[in-house]
């Protein structure tokens, strides 16, 4: 109760007065952000938004915390719960932050501009405009990807955004609810009731495991009829699933998924997707190569992350990123190479590592600092630009120059104290479905594999730590022990 009143007069004391509301001061530079991800949030968390005219421009409203995404696929975990407004962020920043709710379709580095487009629900609202920047932060992520493969995007559902949880849930409904119709056919039911995930990375992996749940724990008491015909299979194109997993916590995942009865067919690519069927190619153990048509009545696609088409553009009107093929390349103090003023984080910036929530996370908290270093005085901007931009390495080569770094470093160091960025993996985590969880952890300079379900618990309180705000946190938690009293939801 006292943490609860602190935090509520926390609240209160800490916003800014109605009056006080962005107004563009010309001695100001114009910082502005695109995306409300991982990355941006976390920079704007910790930037001092006095020393800038900041604005934020993203088509979403919100921040979305993506480790509790597929929990909302079932119900277990409701979609407001894990969606926070960016304005409640913005508004306890010490100076007023603009916000424009749109999609930046064109970033213009030579006359530094970003076209944005607001794509608005409201009839005839829709508008286009520029915004000028002095520095931009692109932090816009990634969009699905679907290697060309036939039929993906008109007949799958992805897991990125929360539109596409929503989706899956009614979806997963609808096919229960049609195969129980009556004179059904006994291969429609079985087609409706096979759901099939694609990628067996940790997003596919964790919405197989939160899937099988929902069957176990509800779907059959709700709807019995249908209580052997239901299936979960799980496609990868790789030997194994997880594969940034230690080969015991892969091999832990696969044997708990053979007792949740989910398929797991490894070794297995998807080759072309229609309205009803998958068809994907199997290599057996003696390298022979077979076809197989697999009738679904629910696809969720989970392969991975493509490049978006506004950092496409802006990369081919960079020289410099002409070799770079997985997004904006990225030095040492996340400046695009071949640029000076312009910064990437997250899963849009190639800078060697994995494209998690982590690294954006850590990404967005290095570029405040840098930021708010910068704006001590010009001396040290100027130099931190000539520095950073004259550091273009190769994405991933750092070991090969780091002895140049260090030179840079060194210099740095006697500006102040911002040395290059330096990730800090704290280790990775994943739900598997029946109250367990996998964790790799790195902890007091040891590594640990753990799995199982005091690894379930561990998992829901890191998850429910790293959650954006109190109010998250709550929800969070009343929506679990919601889900276990009385159920998950089953209405459509
Ligand atoms: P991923 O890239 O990790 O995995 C995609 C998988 O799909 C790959 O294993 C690939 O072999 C497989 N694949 C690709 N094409 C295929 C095809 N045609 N047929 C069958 N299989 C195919 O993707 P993800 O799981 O969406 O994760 C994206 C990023 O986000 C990763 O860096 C991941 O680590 C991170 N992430 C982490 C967590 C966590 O830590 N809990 C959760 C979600 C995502």
């Amino acid at each position: 109760a006292i943490g609860g009143a602190a935090y509520l007069a926390y609240g209160v004391w800490d916003l800014r007065h109605p009056d006080d509301q962005f107004e563009p001061d010309p001695n100001k530079k114009n910082l502005v952000i695109l995306g409300t991800g991982w990355g941006a949030v976390s920079l704007l968390k910790k930037l001092d938004t006095e020393n800038y005219n900041v604005i934020v421009i993203s088509p979403r409203n919100y921040f979305l915390f993506t480790p509790l995404l597929p929990s909302c696929t079932t119900g277990t975990v409701e979609h407001r719960s894990i969606m926070e407004p960016i304005r409640s962020i913005t508004r306890h920043k010490q100076a007023a932050v603009k916000f424009y709710e749109a999609e930046a379709t064109k970033i213009d580095p030579e006359r530094k501009t970003v076209l944005i487009d607001d794509n608005s629900d409201v009839k005839g609202a829709s508008n286009k405009t520029e915004v000028s920047y002095d520095m931009l932060v692109v932090s816009v992520g990634a969009e699905n990807a679907t290697f060309g493969i036939p039929g993906v995007k008109e007949h799958s559902c992805f897991l990125k955004e929360i539109g596409d949880a929503q989706q899956i849930r009614k979806k997963i409904m609808d096919c229960v609810e049609t195969a129980t119709f009556k004179d059904q056919s006994p291969e429609e039911v079985e087609r409706l009731l096979h759901m099939v995930v694609v990628g067996g990375g940790p997003t596919g992996v964790e919405f197989a495991g939160e899937l099988q749940d929902f069957f176990d724990q509800d779907i059959k008491k709700w709807v019995p009829e249908i209580s052997d015909k239901f299936k979960v299979t799980l496609i990868e194109a790789l030997p194994n699933v997880l594969p940034m997993f230690s080969k015991q916590l892969i091999d832990y995942t696969e044997s708990t998924f053979k007792e949740e009865k989910i398929t797991i067919k490894t070794k297995t690519a998807v080759k072309k997707v229609t309205d009803k069927t998958v068809e994907a190619e199997a290599t057996g153990p003696d390298g022979k190569k077979t076809t197989e048509v697999m009738p679904y009545g629910l696809l969720v696609w989970a392969t991975g992350n493509a490049v978006r088409p506004v950092v496409k553009d802006l990369m081919s009107q960079i020289p410099a990123q002409k070799d770079s093929r997985r997004g904006l390349a990225v030095n040492e103090y996340l400046v695009v190479q071949g640029t000076k003023d312009i910064w990437a984080t997250g899963d849009c910036a190639v800078a060697g590592y994995a494209p998690t929530a982590q690294v954006a996370s850590q990404e967005g908290a290095f570029l405040a600092r840098l930021f708010n270093t910068m704006a001590k005085s010009e001396a040290i901007e100027n130099q931190i630009h000539e520095l950073s931009s004259s550091l273009n390495l190769k994405p991933g080569d750092s070991a090969s120059v780091s002895k140049e770094i260090e030179a840079h470093e060194k210099q740095l160091r006697r500006i102040k104290d911002i040395k290059p960025f330096h990730y800090t993996h704290q280790g990775s985590l994943a739900y598997i479905g029946s109250e367990r969880a996998v964790a790799d952890v790195s902890w007091l300079n040891g590594n640990f594999a753990t799995g199982g379900g005091l690894t379930y618990l561990f998992w829901r309180s890191a998850y429910l730590s790293m959650c954006f705000s109190t109010r998250n946190r709550v929800l969070v938690v009343l929506d679990w022990l919601k889900s276990k009293a009385f159920g998950r939801d089953v209405s459509r």
